[in-house]
């Protein structure tokens, strides 16, 4: 029997909130989003499952539980390992406001008196602040041109996954049961991974570099020549893609202490399982 001949089908979830994608639908492959005339995709309440599945520690680590319950939510996004990096906070933004409504809690600590508070913040405000970076950006170095773009979701979890398991090696270094020169040893391999993940990272928020005579686009032709380049320009690039990534964060939402009155800036963090929390 086919879903749609179900009586109850009219009784499922409906959209609750529709989203403009910081991205507009840019840089997703066409496979990957189904984009409506008017550039607003609905958006559906979380279903339990949905919940279950966000609250799943392993689930969340790999990125799995985010992507299931973004396909399920958002249908008109078919692959959202292929999110651009800038799109992601909105669209969990609009997914919790979709199934908890747009007040949240989140408790504050004031720098000041130290007085801790709960505040709720409207979601509304948090979802109208993103801001889509300009990729429109050219870095020009001597006769070389660089084109930047977001990083998908999956290379960005990818990077972030490695770079955590690197860390970790790092951390249990010192207190393994070997000779000091091979502690110094194991140290310098790992760094020098670090080194080569950021690399990597670089690369896949590389669109393409421009020389006189070519447009490449190859990510291992740039990432040859990432390890290649002089420190200099690898710097710029370093922070041009750090500033792009910072612009793709949540602006941290202004706070007045009901104790001092002191004013402040609280950081939001939706990179954790709490944040698909029921409010109540
Ligand atoms: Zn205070």
């Amino acid at each position: 029997m086919s879903q749609t001949s179900n009586p109850l089908r009219q009784f499922f979830r409906q959209p609750a909130v529709y989203i403009k994608l910081p991205s507009d639908g840019q840089f997703w492959p066409e496979k990957s989003i189904n984009m409506t005339e008017n550039r607003e995709l609905p958006v559906l309440p979380m279903t339990a499952i949905d919940e279950i599945t966000y609250r799943t520690p392993d689930a969340l680590f790999n990125g799995q539980a985010v992507i299931s319950v973004i396909q399920s939510c958002i249908p008109a996004i078919k692959n959202a390992w292929d999110m651009p990096g800038m799109d992601t906070n909105a669209v969990l933004v609009a997914i919790r406001i979709a199934s908890y409504g747009h007040g949240m809690g989140i408790s504050s600590t004031c720098p000041a008196c130290k007085t801790e508070q709960e505040y709720e913040i409207d979601l509304r405000s948090v979802l109208e602040s993103i801001q889509a970076p300009d990729y429109t950006f050219i870095l020009t170095h001597g006769d070389l041109e660089i084109a930047f773009k977001p990083a998908s979701y999956q290379h960005q979890n990818t990077a972030n996954q490695l770079q955590f398991d690197e860390q970790r090696n790092i951390r249990a270094i010192p207190d393994s049961d070997i000779p000091d020169s091979e502690k110094i040893k194991k140290l310098n391999a790992a760094l020098a991974r670090i080194t080569e993940l950021t690399v990597d990272a670089m690369k896949f928020n590389i669109a393409s570099i421009r020389t006189p005579q070519a447009l490449v686009t190859e990510s291992e032709y740039i990432q040859e020549f990432l390890t290649n380049c002089d420190r200099k320009l690898f710097g710029q690039i370093r922070d041009r893609v750090i500033a792009f990534r910072l612009q793709s964060e949540l602006a941290p939402i202004k706070m007045v202490c009901d104790n001092c009155a002191n004013e402040y800036d609280q950081g939001v963090n939706l990179d954790q399982t709490s944040f698909f929390e029921a409010a109540s």
